[in-house]
């Protein structure tokens, strides 16, 4: 195997599993790869209810790292107040803004934060997802968060990693603590 060739193309990666970590695992490759002068944009199909530390941290890291918020609140978990429509447009606008970041090719990764669990509710389209990374250039790596990732995807993707719940201070009934996990 050509290691040369290898390292200068992109992967696809996926991180799924019921377990915490898989936003956090996603910028912890954004810090890697800014400290290597390499340029990520995180895009946000489905934002928290609250106001998450990174987006302060993340706006230090621009211009190298570029963030947006494009989804809406959880649906169905914390006080949805917004019709299934609208999230169905705000998924869709966010799939239209990694399509236009993407032909851009201005970047190294591009993160999906929490795309696998808009597709599973159903708010984008299996094969609008497959056919932007099945396109992407070649020396681009797409992170693509949340739990539920689907089979297709999967079968797609070359590093799936799945968080598995062991514990979590919320079946103690711990509050969502800042700075841990908002
Ligand atoms: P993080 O952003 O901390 O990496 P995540 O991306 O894996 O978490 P999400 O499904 O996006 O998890 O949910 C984000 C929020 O839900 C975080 O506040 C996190 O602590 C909490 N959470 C994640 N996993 C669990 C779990 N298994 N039980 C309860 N709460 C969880
Ligand atoms: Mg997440």
């Amino acid at each position: 195997m050509d290691k040369e060739n290898d390292t200068n193309d992109g992967i696809v990666i996926v991180y799924t599993g019921n377990g915490k970590g898989k936003t956090t695992a996603s910028l912890g490759v954004a810090l890697r790869a800014i400290g290597h002068g390499l340029k990520v944009c995180m895009v946000q199909f489905i934002k928290g209810e609250w106001h998450y530390g990174e987006l302060n941290s993340l706006k230090k890291l621009e211009p190298d790292l570029e963030l947006i918020v494009a989804g809406k609140g959880f649906i169905g978990i914390i006080d949805d107040d917004h019709a299934f429509e609208e999230h169905v447009r705000a998924a869709e606008t966010a799939l239209d803004i990694v399509e236009q970041k993407i032909s851009l090719d201005k970047y190294d990764v591009i993160i999906l934060d929490e795309i696998n669990y808009a597709v599973h509710l159903g708010l984008l389209q299996l094969g609008d997802v497959m056919r932007i990374i099945q396109n992407r250039p070649k020396r681009l790596s797409l992170i693509l968060t949340g739990n539920h990732a689907c089979e297709e995807i999967i079968l797609l993707a070359d590093l799936v990693t799945e968080m598995k719940e062991i514990k979590h201070p919320y079946k103690k009934g711990f509050k969502a603590k800042r700075g841990i996990d908002f």
